[in-house]
């Protein structure tokens, strides 16, 4: 490539997004990454903290749940950077329905996160990767087991017992809604409906991290965040012959 590859991560000051975008910002990928954070005090101090040990990152502030802050940021970028090659759609949130929080409240906070902000965050960085420099365009659904069909329809899946019907659905929606866009960019940009004049065929994935020690689970989870981050890293890297509409974890393809 002839210029550094950009990526921008949602919810990149912590956790899984912090660890993902440390990986990509150093050897031997050596990305640029944009640190994209909703909170301008918590994203800055993670900027500066990979900037210390020497890695090109820059912040953005972005909340997902926002659509002019995500116009704000897809605006900020266009104008410092052009285009964008890779999106890594990180952030996510967990509200279910215990005690006496509404139902209702619970399912539209983490929708609104999971999925509503995740869609908006794709439309509005979609032209960006149309612009890539570093060619396939590649994005990244950090999804979660809990969301996959298959745990809940065999009794003797590991998963089965496990709760968080509200943020599970939401996960089941997320990668529904990344197997449409993978469809769509099949063909690469610039292709007409039936698939013709398209360009490179770009590379949309859905990662399960398995669980990782990170805030989200009080730190309780077994698996350090390197971990948490790895397919997250391979799918953000992949080459022209790598997959797309797929979903895997570290032990490699997954069922849905
Ligand atoms: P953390 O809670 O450590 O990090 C979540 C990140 O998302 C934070 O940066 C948080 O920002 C950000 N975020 C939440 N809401 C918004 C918003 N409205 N706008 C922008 N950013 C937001 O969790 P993890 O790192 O563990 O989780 C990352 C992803 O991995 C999530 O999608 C999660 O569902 C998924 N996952 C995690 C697993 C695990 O075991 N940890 C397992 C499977 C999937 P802030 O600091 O401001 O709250």
């Amino acid at each position: 490539p002839s210029a550094a590859t950009i990526v921008l991560i949602t919810g990149a000051n912590k956790g899984i997004g912090l660890e993902t975008s440390r990986q990509l910002a150093s050897p031997p990928y050596n990305y640029h990454v944009l640190m994209a954070s909703r909170d301008p005090g918590r994203g800055e101090k993670a900027t500066s903290s990979l900037r210390k040990e020497g890695l090109s990152v820059d912040f953005v502030p972005l909340d997902v749940t926002d659509d002019d802050s995500i116009n704000a940021a897809a605006k900020l970028v266009n104008e410092r950077y052009g285009h964008i090659d890779v999106l890594i759609n990180n952030a996510g949130i967990a509200v279910e329905h215990f005690g006496d929080r509404p139902a209702r409240q619970a399912w539209k906070d983490t929708f609104d996160t999971n999925v509503f902000g995740v869609a908006a965050v794709t439309d509005a960085f979609i032209p960006l990767l149309k612009k890539s420099v570093n060619p396939p365009s590649r994005i990244v659904f950090v999804s979660s087991d809990l969301g996959r069909l298959e745990t809940k329809y065999d009794p003797n899946h590991k998963y089965f017992k496990r709760p968080l019907p509200v943020y599970s659905s939401s996960k089941a929606a997320m990668d529904m809604l990344a197997l449409h866009y993978a469809k769509d960019f099949r063909a690469g940009w610039g292709a007409d409906e039936s698939g013709n004049g398209g360009g490179v065929e770009w590379k949309i994935n859905v990662t399960c991290p398995g669980p990782t020690k990170t805030d989200f689970n009080g730190n309780r989870a077994p698996q350090p965040v390197e971990e948490g981050a790895r397919n997250a890293v391979r799918l953000a890297v992949l080459g022209q012959d790598g997959e797309t509409g797929t979903m895997s974890g570290n032990e490699g393809p997954l069922p849905w």
